[in-house]
């Protein structure tokens, strides 16, 4: 089994990162401050993240996955070894290193590949750009390394009329950074390194001062960078996208029969790779395999609706207590919504009254416009879903079904997914 590990772009995971933390944290954490509460609130909900560097979540979701499997080269070469004899195979590597030598495994795993799979092609697609030199030595020539932005998918596919499409995807080379609900976690990480690594002087001088500078600090030096050729995760999926439909019209099988399920694809994974891109990228898979638009749309609806959920439970950003999110407990802060009331943003600005959804203090819906909306006192604390980079909705919803899933407020799932159906592509 793998070991899944979350990579840290900015680390306080070491032991005496840690105990230096704890120790600031023990300094602020009964301060009657907003800075300092909102970082005793992060500490106290992320602590676990930073301390366990396995998200035990992410190897329930990979084994409960059916599409994928997630593992390193030789596992490609088994199953491909496995199927060949009765399927003509068209392989897809993505590989986004563009530092590849005869040192390097991944070289020979394509070699060993390419020999397992002769009469078929195993193509390589980088995101290649031609300035970049690539050095490609020891790699078989026989190869085709393709840049996905060159490819011609319908020629391919008419001039090797390959029975199955299967895709072998390297993820430390996948580049999610910009999407949605990376930005969250890596506000929060950022906040907490910055915290970690202020002089210890300023900090015990002025507390209050160096909270609040720490939250209001941009600095991107510490930030991890990926490769100029690593893939962008979105591009590919719009890549994956295109493949299935023409797989779809020319009646080429998407994946292969493999101990009884279809598996379409193996994702290389490291140490290099975090888990949020497998868990996108798994997610983003099962999505493009829907049956029909309905339970695409659905699966779209319910995959975010579980992030959002278990992100806001986890994270706990609204931090209620007695009925009051802090936005509402926090006078000095002019929200539109009341402060003598209890609920949060479960109010209704236009008629001024509590949503009529809300019973018992719970919602009775399941409204993913409302999932979606964070305030502006938390959007200023660097917590936000910004739905123009959500990949699910920018690759699977067009222009005009984007705003129903984000503007229909107190509208339960039924009437959304209609309305989605009715304005389908
Ligand atoms: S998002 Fe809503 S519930 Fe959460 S803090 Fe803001 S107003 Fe309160
Ligand atoms: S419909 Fe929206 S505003 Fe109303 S209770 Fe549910 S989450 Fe709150």
């Amino acid at each position: 089994m793998v070991n899944y590990k979350v990579i840290k772009k900015y680390k306080v995971s070491k032991i005496n990162d840690m105990e230096l933390l704890e120790e600031k944290i023990n300094v602020i954490k009964d301060i009657d401050n907003d800075y300092c509460k909102y970082i005793v609130s992060v500490y106290n909900n992320y602590k676990i993240y930073i301390k366990n560097d396995v998200d035990n979540d992410i190897n329930t979701f990979i084994e409960n996955n059916k599409f994928v499997t997630v593992s390193d080269y030789e596992t490609t070469y088994d199953i491909i070894k496995t199927v060949k004899q009765n399927n003509k195979v068209m392989i897809f590597c993505f590989e986004g290193n563009d530092n590849l030598d005869i040192t390097d495994d991944k070289i020979n795993m394509y070699n060993k590949l390419l020999n397992s799979n002769k009469q078929n092609t195993l193509v390589i697609v980088g995101n290649y750009q031609k300035s970049t030199k690539m050095k490609l030595e020891g790699i078989d020539y026989r190869i085709k390394v393709i840049s996905m932005s060159k490819i011609k998918l319908s020629k391919i596919l008419l001039n090797y009329n390959p029975d199955n499409i299967f895709l072998n995807i390297n993820s430390d080379t996948l580049n999610n950074d910009v999407s949605w609900n990376h930005n969250i976690k890596e506000n929060l990480e950022k906040l907490l390194f910055n915290f970690n690594n202020t002089n210890i002087q300023d900090f015990i001088s002025n507390p209050i001062d160096t909270c609040k500078k720490c939250m209001h600090d941009n600095n991107d030096k510490y930030k991890y960078s990926f490769s100029k050729n690593s893939f962008m995760l979105e591009d590919l999926i719009k890549f994956l996208i295109s493949l299935k439909y023409l797989c779809d019209k020319n009646n080429i099988s998407f994946g292969l029969n493999y101990k009884n399920n279809i598996v379409i694809a193996n994702i290389i994974y490291s140490a290099l790779s975090g888990n949020k891109v497998i868990y996108e990228l798994i997610n983003l898979i099962d999505i493009l395999m829907c049956k029909n638009k309905k339970e695409m749309y659905e699966h779209i609806y319910d995959a975010l609706c579980d992030y959002l959920d278990n992100d806001c439970r986890k994270y706990n950003y609204c931090n209620f207590e007695n009925g009051k999110c802090i936005a509402q407990r926090d006078i000095s802060n002019k929200t539109e919504y009341p402060v003598n009331k209890c609920n949060g943003c479960c109010f209704d600005v236009d008629k001024r009254i509590e949503c009529n959804k809300l019973q018992n203090g719970a919602c009775t819906i399941r409204s993913i416009s409302c999932k979606l909306f964070i305030c502006k006192y938390l959007r200023d604390r660097g917590i936000s879903y910004p739905t123009n980079k959500n990949l699910y909705i920018k690759c699977f919803l067009n222009f005009i079904q984007r705003p129903v899933f984000v503007w229909s407020f107190f509208k339960p799932k039924e009437e959304i997914i209609n309305k989605l159906l009715k304005i389908k592509k």
